[in-house]
């Protein structure tokens, strides 16, 4: 399950994922941090059997958190199959097929947006 944690960096003191890693001994994957002067947002994969726990700790330490649900989203008929998309993902979510075709792994999407602002046709989306 992937979780994103939402923060205010300026209250936030303790390290949170170390802190459920150690409550919790679940195995944490930080898939994408994004840490400012005022606000933070880190995406984390939990082990599914784990993440009650591991959201119930975050959230005591004073981080919002949500279960991340869905993935980009490719509309195939604005879809030219330029491959700019494939040139920015840092994920490998999109390859081209035999025909030359953009395809999409979905589920290896990390949510950061980038595929979005390239698409030329606006054929990207992301879930709200
Ligand atoms: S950038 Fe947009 S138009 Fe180009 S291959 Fe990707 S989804 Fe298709
Ligand atoms: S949102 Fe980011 S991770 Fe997801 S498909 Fe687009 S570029 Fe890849």
């Amino acid at each position: 399950m992937r979780l994103l944690l939402k923060f205010d960096s300026k209250t936030i003191k303790v390290p949170v994922i170390s802190r459920a890693t150690l409550e919790t001994g679940a195995l944490i994957n930080i898939l994408r941090a994004t840490v400012g002067a005022r606000k933070g947002e880190i995406i984390i994969e939990v082990e599914d059997d784990k993440v009650q726990e591991v959201e119930k700790i975050i959230e005591e330490l004073g981080v919002e958190v949500a279960e991340l649900v869905g993935a980009i989203t490719k509309d195939e008929e604005r879809c030219v199959h330029c491959g700019a998309c494939i040139s920015i993902c840092p994920t490998e979510v999109f390859t081209f097929n035999g025909e030359k075709k953009v395809i999409v792994e979905a589920e290896k999407c990390i949510h950061c947006g980038a595929c979005v602002k390239v698409c030329p046709t606006e054929a990207l989306s992301l879930p709200e």
